[in-house]
């Protein structure tokens, strides 16, 4: 690893980064240029993802089924748009401080349909927006899971992520060659709505690593009880779920089967869990 690389990566464990993976620009080969990170920059060399856990202890008040505000101060707002930011911001500012030109970048939903005209011919309309879960298993932090979330060895489900596009030419971190998940069919069970199948099943392939994911009915997540969170700001995007049954009881399984290498004292679900099919029936643990 260049001297430089080593230096922004402690650079950003410094502003408070707990995850910085980096892909060159050429592992985004293929993509289409209305995702493309080089639509935006196109002197880009680098794409630097960064994550900031989300506490476990944010979402025992949503497993507990009692204390949903908790998740919504620290688990979503504020490490997202505040703390995981400044870390971004930071690490931006040390690159530019060094002479090469960054972009601290929001993960924006890329369901979200363009907002302006194409300025030019054969350009992308105006917004461009990259999946950031994509560019992270481009730049080899984790995998897309069964239950179709963004999974780390560290954390499983537990993070978010933005990105710096930057034309300085880093060290590209290696694709994560092991499993996270363990693609069980069983765990379509982690959701008592149906959303989650294993009929429409398929296989997302990143720059080589293979993932089997289940089809996601996200109109049934829409109406989710069980610990969704809509985005507001964005009404096209996917609505959110990691406070949702289906991720808590992914994250309880993970941590139980020694899979993730942040552990804990005491397990994560440490009663039966909650669980609502509509605002009538409410599910025993026996169905999850
Ligand atoms: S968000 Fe709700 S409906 Fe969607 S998969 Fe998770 S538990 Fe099921």
């Amino acid at each position: 690893m260049d001297n430089f690389t080593n230096q922004l990566k402690a650079h950003a464990a410094a502003s408070g980064a707990d995850l910085i993976g980096i892909a060159g620009i050429d592992r985004f080969d293929g993509i289409p240029a209305e995702h493309h990170p080089a639509s935006i920059m196109p002197e880009v060399r680098s794409v630097i993802v960064i994550g900031k856990r989300i506490t476990r202890g944010a979402l025992r008040g949503i497993e507990e089924g009692t204390q949903f505000d908790n998740y919504n101060l620290y688990g979503n707002v504020w490490l997202k748009y505040r703390i995981l930011s400044l870390a971004t911001f930071r690490t931006a500012e040390f690159i530019e401080d060094n002479g090469w030109e960054a972009i601290p970048a929001q993960d924006l939903p890329v369901e979200v349909p363009p907002m302006g005209i194409a300025v030019k011919p054969n350009q992308p309309a105006p917004n461009v927006t990259i999946d950031v879960e994509d560019a992270a298993v481009r730049a080899g932090l984790g995998e897309i899971g069964y239950c179709g979330m963004f999974l780390t060895p560290e954390f499983g489900p537990r993070q978010r992520l933005q990105l710096v596009l930057t034309s300085a030419e880093l060290d590209s971190d290696p694709i994560l060659e092991k499993n996270i998940c363990t693609h069980c069919r069983d765990h379509v069970k982690f959701c008592p709505m149906g959303a989650i199948s294993a009929e429409g099943e398929h296989i997302i392939n990143i720059c080589g690593k293979e993932m089997p994911v289940a089809a996601i009915d996200y109109q049934k997540c829409r109406e989710c009880k069980n610990g969704m969170n809509l985005n507001s700001d964005y009404p096209a995007a996917k609505p959110e779920r990691y406070g949702a049954l289906c991720t808590r009881s992914c994250i309880n399984y993970l941590e139980v089967e020694g899979r993730l290498t942040k552990t804990f004292r005491s397990q994560f679900r440490m009663r039966e869990p909650w669980g609502i099919v509509n605002e009538i029936r409410a599910l025993g643990s026996e169905d999850m």
